[in-house]
């Protein structure tokens, strides 16, 4: 079993509804468990979409799978409560529910399909603070800095380089 922190937004309809829908569909994937759900945040949108404000936390879970088993579940999850399919998707737009996979354990991966650790995670406090309410002493295997460490840097204004993990 794998230790796995997924980030979960939305800022379409019910946000409230659509994290709670979140937390179900991750209880009800295949050898999966959720073990705890951070406080939930009320963030501005970032990137160049005028769009509504999101709620924002992240769910610590256990799993079996393997990340991509996981991040096919988590596109399901996405589905059912009504996301735009990926080809019609606006980049940076709304989202009714959109699920990421931030750590995946101490894993490192890099593809098309799939970034691990998530490559935007230690630029944004809409992800790191809810982290580290789980636990803020889960070291990034990238920049090997523990989470409270890069959320003190994003609350000094301080920039991290990029994960440089590309290939
Ligand atoms: P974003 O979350 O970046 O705004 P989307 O939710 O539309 O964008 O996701 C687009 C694609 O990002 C997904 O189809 C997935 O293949 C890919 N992706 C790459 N790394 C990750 C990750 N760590 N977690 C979730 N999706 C990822
Ligand atoms: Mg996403």
């Amino acid at each position: 079993m794998t230790r796995v922190f997924v980030g979960i937004g939305s800022n379409v309809g019910d946000r409230q509804a659509h994290i709670e829908r979140a937390r179900q569909g991750l209880a009800g994937l295949a050898q999966t468990q959720v073990v705890r759900i951070s406080d939930v945040y009320e963030t501005e949108p970032v990137g160049p979409v005028p769009q509504g404000p999101f709620l924002n936390a992240v769910a610590e879970v256990t799993t079996g799978l393997d990340p991509f088993d996981l991040l096919d579940g988590l596109a399901s999850i996405e589905q059912e409560a009504g996301r735009t399919p990926v080809e019609r998707r606006q980049k940076w737009g709304p989202r009714t529910l959109d699920l990421d996979i931030l750590l995946f354990g101490d894993r490192v991966l890099s593809s098309d399909e799939l970034v691990v650790p998530h490559p935007m995670m230690h630029e944004r406090w809409f992800v790191l603070k809810p982290l580290c309410d789980l636990d803020a002493g889960v070291v990034h295997p990238v920049l090997e800095m523990t989470v409270g460490e890069l959320l003190a840097h994003v609350e000094n204004g301080r920039h991290i380089g990029k994960a440089g993990h590309d290939g």
